[in-house]
């Protein structure tokens, strides 16, 4: 049961992987910091017309560090504010701005995430958006999406031709949307949604490896212990008529499972994943410990292409996919902070190495070695005793001075042999035997 004397005190009325490098530092003198500007009473938001606008040509691929993308987070703050949320980002602000060094990497390349590619030195400025409602209440939902892209076509891309804006209407204007039509409903229905506070956040950087969100769980700026859990859109523009949709991330709370069921009443045929660990930004949360839940209306031909435009989107299914994870939001209403459990990861890396260690690379990381973000459950990592920090620094008799060199590393040990890995744990070096599996 919730907490009565919060929810009293809240009924007020808020109403409402690139080859191309940026070469020049813009993300820090474009776009324009704006405060909260007191919103009309009542916003209605359009999935459809704000989507258009996303993933229309003007905003270039929305490719972090670049024009499009700061165009991008110019125009979701300023639908965050008239939907009425607050800005939560860094110094009072809607933005929270993050810079990484990339690691360029072939298209196809995935295994432990990332592929093998030449290293580059160029810094790429990147740029959260990020949004809130206060209701006084103890603990927090965080509802995420991320809206960058790849531009004119960076490496990510799986396109053949010529350079071509990727306008990315279901990955992932479409989550974009859908997130900010729930910030809608939430701000104009608070009565209903007031036992927690909500933090809505646009990602950058995703497409390189959730370094967008990867920098917020490391830099937040709300007080995570408080979070109950992160629901994240990737991908939910594409509902085929057999009205699969999936919802990864079950195993990271134990009343996952029955809620989204109670939320679904039969709408859609549901695939449940229960891993934590996946292609998108919740991966980061689960990584500090938060249950997480991915929806993702499914793979399709013009994934990672030009030609996944607008035109394409089943708005009807977005609608509906929005209402459904309204249900659930609603339904975590009566419910306290959610326990976090840890899941079994199934493994999403490439079969073109033979062996992988089963952990999730920091791509932050730039000082020498590979560290270790997170351990998959049930892999060789894990089953050695790796941990969650450690620095692989060499492998067999192979240095291993990046990420690069770690998955080089990879291609020459096989299923069944036994590696002495050198990791730093702190100012320790630490032997330790891998079997591959
Ligand atoms: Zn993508």
């Amino acid at each position: 049961m919730f907490k009565l004397e919060k929810m009293n005190l809240s009924i007020k009325s808020i109403v409402y992987a690139g080859c191309f490098f940026s070469l020049i530092s813009i993300a820090s003198t474009c776009g324009t910091q704006r405060p909260l500007i007191k919103a009309p009473s009542v916003y209605e938001f359009s999935q459809v017309e704000v989507l258009t606008v996303l993933a229309s040509d003007d905003m270039e691929g929305r490719e972090v560090g670049k024009v499009g993308g700061l165009k991008a987070a110019d125009f979701i703050q300023s639908e965050m504010t008239n939907i009425g949320l607050v800005p939560k980002g860094e110094n009072g602000f809607f933005f929270q701005d993050f810079n990484f060094k990339p690691i360029s990497v072939s298209p196809h390349g995935t295994a432990d995430g990332i592929g093998l590619g030449q290293s580059k030195v160029v810094t790429v400025n990147g740029r959260n958006v990020v949004s809130g409602i206060d209701n006084g209440a103890a603990h927090t939902i965080v509802i995420g999406a991320h809206y960058d892209h790849l531009g004119y076509g960076n490496e990510f891309s799986l396109f053949k031709g010529d350079s071509a804006i990727h306008n990315g209407a279901d990955d992932n204007a479409s989550g974009v949307v859908a997130m900010l039509k729930l910030a809608n409903t939430i701000t104009s229905q608070s009565e209903k949604f007031n036992a927690y506070n909500y933090l809505f956040i646009a990602f950058s950087g995703e497409e390189y490896g959730l370094i967008g969100s990867n920098h917020f769980v490391k830099n937040p700026t709300i007080d995570l212990t408080k979070v109950s859990c992160m629901l994240n859109f990737d991908m939910v523009g594409r509902l085929k008529e057999d009205n699969a949709l999936a919802v990864y991330g079950n195993g990271t709370s134990p009343v996952w499972t029955d809620i989204v069921n109670e939320a679904n009443q039969g709408k859609f045929k549901l695939v449940f994943e229960e891993s934590g660990v996946g292609p998108s930004d919740h991966t980061s949360f689960y990584l500090a410990d938060m249950p997480v839940l991915h929806f993702f209306t499914g793979q399709h031909e013009d994934y990672h292409k030009p030609s996944d435009d607008v035109e394409k989107i089943n708005f009807e299914g977005l609608k509906s996919v929005t209402g459904f994870v309204e249900d659930i939001v609603l339904a975590l209403q009566r419910l306290e902070k959610l326990e976090f459990t840890k899941t079994k990861d199934s493994s999403r890396e490439d079969m073109s190495f033979k062996v992988t260690l089963g952990v999730v690379p920091d791509y932050m990381f730039t000082e020498g070695g590979m560290r270790i973000d997170g351990v998959s459950e049930g892999r060789p990592a894990a089953a050695a005793g790796m941990q969650k920090g450690d620095i692989v620094i060499k492998m067999g008799e192979f240095s291993v001075n990046d990420m690069m060199g770690y998955m080089e590393c990879l291609g020459k040990f096989s299923e069944g042999e036994t590696t002495k890995v050198i990791v730093k744990r702190g100012e320790e070096e630490v032997e330790i035997d891998v079997t591959w599996d």
